[in-house]
């Protein structure tokens, strides 16, 4: 009994002992594999990594390489390998110095670039792109460096190639041309002349937004200084003529006046000996009275004070007249110093008119730039001490030129008042809208949360391209691009402002009618 169950044990434990050879076979199987397709992993990625600029290191790793295929054991390769280890990582640290430097070169050679004179706005707005924007910092630098330099090669194109007949540098002032047609044109849309001026002025506007050589801009700009030089001397006729007039209505006035005094106070001297003589005739009635024993002796007596009561009373008419008279001068006067103060109560009202003008576009009836400065330096100062989220946002209408071109100047000019209101429609109370320039506005939303901002934000862009435009029986559809930043950390207007404006370009870059968030 006690030997069957021993000889199971045996065969128990062959089993056992065969279950385990199996195993031990296919674990030193699995691991051979698998050593080997790390061998071979790691031979091809030394391949790979292939240094171009380190011999000894290149040939430290294909010996590596060599002996991974030849050595059985490739635990005795391990000094080699804490070797090469050292040897990467200084050349990592070497790599890093270089990356460093290379994007200083390409910084340096892209400020380089900026600072070429004439160089056309969309070729500098793509360099400053480059330059700064966030997707350029997540290019690999061979990207950046091919995009830097296909931007030299356009600027060499420009400087070198003449075309038209124009030289090259005729051809790099015209879009400098047309940047101060844009900006002269702008500054007369600031303007607002009455008159002959005013219409003049206007004419210009529309000769300049049909983009005119350097001599024509060259004599519209004359003539514009021109008609402002004579527009600012009427206005200052103007001024002297009123204040004068108004000099001249109270120098009057005030003689008047003198010669009221004169006569009330010489009337009020004779009312004044008038009663006395009326109380010198009352007390000679009485005396007489008082002395005279009969009616006879009295009538001599009586008699004469008569004659001097009926005096006295014709006296008394006359000076009734004359008081009548001071009376009716009195309300003239004050009826001429009434008019003359409603005179300088007008003049005030279009002082102060004049005084809002100077903040507002007169084309579109929002800020412009010289109260957007004043705004936003305080509403800085209120970021700054309270740091509430402060947004400014930068709006381009999209495509302008074409309205323009298409439709003519005047449907342009509409089409601005209607994007101005609309805009300033989907603003809260406390925001703040200005012109820009040419097509642009730029609002502040102080203290919006991030919420607020984005559906206040999202719902300009869609209400404007909602807008309901038709021009000769055509419906247009006009679309605006919205860059918009926060204020954060050390940041000044400046900084902002430019931000926004990469953000405006990224919008119509990434196709228009975007909002997009810097
Ligand atoms: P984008 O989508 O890239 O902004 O294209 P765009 O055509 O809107 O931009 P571009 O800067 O090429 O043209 C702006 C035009 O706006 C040029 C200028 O003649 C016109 N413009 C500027 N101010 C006024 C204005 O007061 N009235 C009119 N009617 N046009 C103006
Ligand atoms: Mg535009
Ligand atoms: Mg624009």
């Amino acid at each position: 009994m006690s030997n069957f169950s021993s000889d199971d044990d045996v065969i128990l434990l062959k089993e056992k002992l065969q279950h385990s050879q199996l195993v031990f076979r296919d674990l030193a199987l699995k691991s051979r594999r698998e050593a080997t397709i790390l061998k071979r992993l790691i031979s091809r990625l030394i391949a790979a990594s292939q240094v171009h600029d380190d011999k000894v290191l290149n040939e430290r790793l294909s010996q590596i390489r060599r002996e991974l295929d030849t050595q059985e054991d490739v635990s005795r390769l391990i000094p080699q390998l804490a070797l090469v280890e050292r040897m990467v990582n200084r050349h990592n640290q070497a790599t890093e110095r270089a990356k460093d430097s290379l994007e200083c070169q390409f910084q340096q050679s892209g400020e380089t670039l900026k600072c070429l004179p004439g160089l056309p706005a969309q070729l500098k707005r793509d360099l400053r792109n480059l330059l700064t924007s966030p997707a350029a910092e997540q290019k690999g630098s061979t990207e950046k460096i091919v995009a830097l330099l296909q931007l030299y090669e356009r600027a060499l194109k420009l400087l070198s190639l003449p075309s038209n007949g124009l030289s090259a540098r005729d051809l790099l002032n015209i879009d400098r041309i047309n940047q101060l047609c844009s900006e002269l044109q702008h500054l007369i849309t600031e303007l607002d002349f009455d008159g002959e001026v005013g219409d003049r002025l206007l004419d210009i506007r529309s000769r300049l937004l049909l983009s005119p050589d350097a001599q024509t801009l060259l004599e519209l700009t004359l003539e514009s200084v021109q008609l402002i030089l004579d527009g600012t001397r009427n206005e200052r006729k103007a001024s002297q003529a009123f204040l004068s007039q108004l000099n001249e209505d109270l120098s009057i006035l005030q003689r008047h006046n003198g010669r009221s005094i004169d006569s009330s106070q010489a009337i009020a001297t004779q009312r004044s000996s008038l009663n006395e003589e009326l109380a010198a005739s009352v007390d000679s009635i009485h005396t007489h009275l008082q002395d005279a024993e009969s009616l006879e002796e009295l009538r001599p007596n009586l008699s004469q004070v008569a004659v001097n009561l009926a005096s006295l009373v014709a006296r008394n008419r006359e000076l009734e007249e004359r008081e009548q008279q001071l009376m009716e001068q009195l309300q003239h006067n004050e009826q001429k110093l009434e008019a003359l103060y409603q005179q300088t109560m007008d003049y005030r009202r279009r002082l102060g008119d004049q005084e809002r003008k100077l903040l507002l576009d007169p084309l579109t009836k929002v800020y412009n730039r010289a109260a957007l400065d004043d705004r936003l330096e305080h509403e800085y100062r209120c970021w700054i001490r309270y740091q509430t989220p402060f947004c400014l946002a930068m709006i381009d209408i999209d495509h302008f030129k074409s309205v323009n071109d298409q439709y003519g100047h005047l449907v342009g000019d509409k089409v601005l008042k209607v994007v101005a209101r609309t805009i300033h429609q989907c603003l809260r109370d406390t925001d703040f809208i200005a012109r820009f320039g040419g097509e642009e506005f730029v609002i502040l939303l102080p203290d919006a949360d991030e919420e607020t901002r984005k559906a206040l934000l999202n719902n300009v862009r869609e209400t404007v391209s909602r807008l309901p435009f038709k021009f000769k029986d055509t419906r247009l559809t006009i679309t605006v691009s919205i860059g918009a930043s926060l204020f954060k950390d050390n940041d000044n207007t400046v900084d902002v402002l430019e931000r926004a404006d990469n953000a405006l370009y990224n919008a119509k870059h990434n196709g228009r009618n975007k909002l997009v968030w810097a």
